[in-house]
């Protein structure tokens, strides 16, 4: 049974969603505030946050923040607003989607499968053949680490480098990368992969200078990783 955090401090809300996710055998624990929600994350773990922007202590936002400190957790934010600064915010903070209020039950349901499959089907298909002396996938943690460090990676960054991580050597165009890593590939563009690249190209260097190197660009064609 997958078990879902969800945090939305509207009752009438709340008590429609755990209905309707418990209908479908997911098991639910609902928190009415952001520190609740942290608070449960701290004492349990959990498979998925569906996570209220506006909350009577903190934001959304800030709840998925503090959840990402430990995990690569797939998250679904609930927006009253359909407004632009809350689906950039959420994306760059690494949530998986979002969903504008009033929506319906099952579309959550729906949402949620979704997000779980494309979260679990790969790190099934890769887990054997997935570890070096470099990098070192760490499935149960969803973390990946370059020379033993573990990466801090934004949820787009990890789902990324794991694509490449599955097929040494092979090469990626932006289009197959965008395909793997993004569940709306319509809404970003090839240089959104790019953006991605630097980031987690910056982030192996800190960890050891050269270890960047460990994505090589194949121009005109995409990304492989070279290890
Ligand atoms: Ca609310």
């Amino acid at each position: 049974m997958p078990r879902v955090l969800l945090v939305e401090d509207e009752p009438a809300i709340a008590d429609t969603l755990v209905y309707a996710l418990e209908t479908e055998c997911f098991e639910v624990t609902h928190a009415l505030t952001g520190a609740d929600a942290v608070a449960a994350a701290e004492r349990e773990i959990f498979d998925f946050a569906i996570l209220d922007i506006g909350l009577p202590d903190m934001t959304g936002l800030d709840v998925c923040r503090r959840l990402r400190e430990k995990s690569a957790i797939p998250v679904l934010f609930l927006t009253a607003r359909d407004g632009e600064m809350d689906r950039i915010l959420g994306l760059e903070l690494g949530g998986d989607d979002y969903v504008t209020k009033p929506f319906s039950p099952r579309e959550i349901v729906a949402r949620v499968r979704a997000i779980l499959r494309r979260s679990q089907a790969p790190l099934q298909a890769a887990t054997p053949a997935i570890d070096s002396k470099i990098l070192h996938h760490d499935s149960a943690a969803m973390r990946i680490h370059c020379h033993g460090a573990p990466l801090d990676l934004t949820a787009h960054e990890y789902k990324l480098l794991l694509v490449l991580l599955e097929k040494p050597g092979r090469v990626f165009t932006r289009d197959q990368l965008l395909d793997h890593a993004w569940q709306d590939p319509g809404a970003v563009t090839d240089r959104t992969i790019d953006a991605h690249v630097k980031s987690i190209r910056a982030k192996l260097r800190a960890v050891r200078a050269g270890a960047e190197d460990l994505i090589q660009t194949r121009r005109g064609l995409g990304y492989l990783l070279g290890i």
